[in-house]
């Protein structure tokens, strides 16, 4: 693992330099995650190449400053409660549970099974599998058994906004998503206000795998 760590710690000064990480927070959770836990075997040396990579299933890990980003907007605090769609490899869920700490819980879900177990294998390695709970199944549904959620993040594409993960929210709480057609995004923050109501902040260009259930995109 060790071998890693200066190649952590300049990625983390280059997104810091280029203005992605920003708090304290985010920035001593992407110190510590070892994303080379969360690649396959093969792809170990590119672990902190700042570029998502494949995770098989056709689903890709997303690059560094993507989870960064996405972290930063979220902005996730000790204690919170944080519902994510799309596990994959674990690694933003990882990213979460590193700032939630002990007091807080992640449950993330994952529509591939043999993805979700890949995750779980990763978060038992690195020992955050006590702070993420990852479930098989429909993330467009949500996972009403622990709402409300302080936060809620999803890391693939969705045509719109499911109406779920809204419900499932608590009032003050925040959701990240990305927004737009199957090849073209853009990242979408929502702030549930005192009294329900709901406001929308449409941020930067990105490219996600399509949201694929109920309330996303169907399988092509
Ligand atoms: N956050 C991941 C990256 C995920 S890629 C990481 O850190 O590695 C997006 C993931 O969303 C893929 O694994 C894909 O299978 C999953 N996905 C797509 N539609 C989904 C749905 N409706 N519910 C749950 N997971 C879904």
């Amino acid at each position: 693992m060790t071998e890693f760590n200066e190649a952590r710690r300049e990625l983390v000064r280059m997104l810091i330099n280029e203005g992605v990480l920003r708090s304290s927070k985010v920035i001593r959770a992407m110190l510590k995650v070892p994303r080379e836990e969360f690649v396959l075997p093969r792809y170990r040396d590119y672990a902190y190449s700042d570029m998502p990579l494949p995770i098989g299933y056709g689903q890709t890990i997303s690059a560094p400053h993507m989870v960064a980003l996405m972290t930063e907007e979220l902005d996730p605090g000790e204690g919170d409660k944080v519902l994510e769609i799309g596990t994959g490899s674990g690694y933003q869920a990882a990213v979460l549970a590193e700032i939630v700490s002990d007091r807080g819980h992640v449950w993330s879900i994952e529509r591939i099974p043999g993805l979700a177990e890949f995750a779980r294998e990763n978060l038992k390695r690195t020992s955050y599998i006590g702070r993420v709970t990852v479930i098989v199944g429909d993330g467009t549904l949500g996972y009403s058994s622990y709402a409300p959620y302080d936060r809620i993040i999803v890391t693939a594409a969705a045509p719109d906004i499911p109406r779920a993960l809204i419900d499932q929210l608590r009032v003050g709480g925040k959701l990240v998503i990305p927004v737009g057609d199957r090849y073209l995004q853009r990242l979408v923050t929502v702030v549930k206000e005192p009294g329900g109501k709901v406001r929308r902040k449409v941020g930067i260009p990105c490219v996600f795998v399509p949201l694929i259930g109920r309330y996303g995109y169907d399988e092509c």
